[in-house]
C-alpha cells in the first residue's frame, strides 16, 4: 500500500511544522490530488498508527479530493483533463499540457488547541 508513505511523509512534514508550538495538534488537513490513486480512507486508517507517540497523536485527520488541473501548452489555458475531452485542451486540442494539481499528498493545514 503507497498510502502508508503519503502518510508518513505528510506526518514528518506536519511534526517539523509544530516543533516551535506551545499548543497540541487537533486537526490536520490534506489534500489528495486525483492523479494520486490515493484511497483516503487507507489515510484514516494508518493514520493514528503513524502519529502514535508523537505530537499529532489524537488529532483528527481531514482529507479532501482535489482534481487534476493541466494547464495548456499551446493556448495556455486551464482544464481538468478526462475522458470527454481526451485528456487533450479543449479550447485548442494540444496535449501537451502541464499538471500543475491534482498530483500529490499534501499538507494543508493544522489545527492548533491551547489545551495542554
Ligand atoms: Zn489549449
Amino acid at each position: 500500500m503507497h498510502e502508508m508513505s503519503y502518510v508518513v511523509r505528510f506526518v514528518n512534514q506536519a511534526i517539523d511544522a509544530l516543533k516551535d508550538e506551545e499548543g497540541k495538534a487537533s486537526k490536520v488537513r490534506v489534500s489528495v490530488g486525483e492523479m494520486t490513486d490515493v484511497l483516503p480512507e487507507y489515510l484514516h486508517k494508518y493514520y493514528p498508527q503513524a502519529v502514535k507517540g508523537t505530537i499529532l497523536e489524537g488529532s483528527e485527520l481531514e482529507v479532501e479530493m482535489v482534481p487534476v488541473r493541466v494547464i495548456c501548452g499551446g493556448c495556455g489555458s486551464e482544464y481538468h483533463p478526462c475522458r470527454e475531452n481526451k485528456y487533450l485542451c479543449p479550447s485548442c486540442g494540444d496535449g501537451n499540457g502541464k499538471v500543475v494539481a491534482g498530483r500529490d499528498v499534501v499538507l494543508e493545514q493544522i489545527e492548533i488547541s491551547d489545551e495542554h
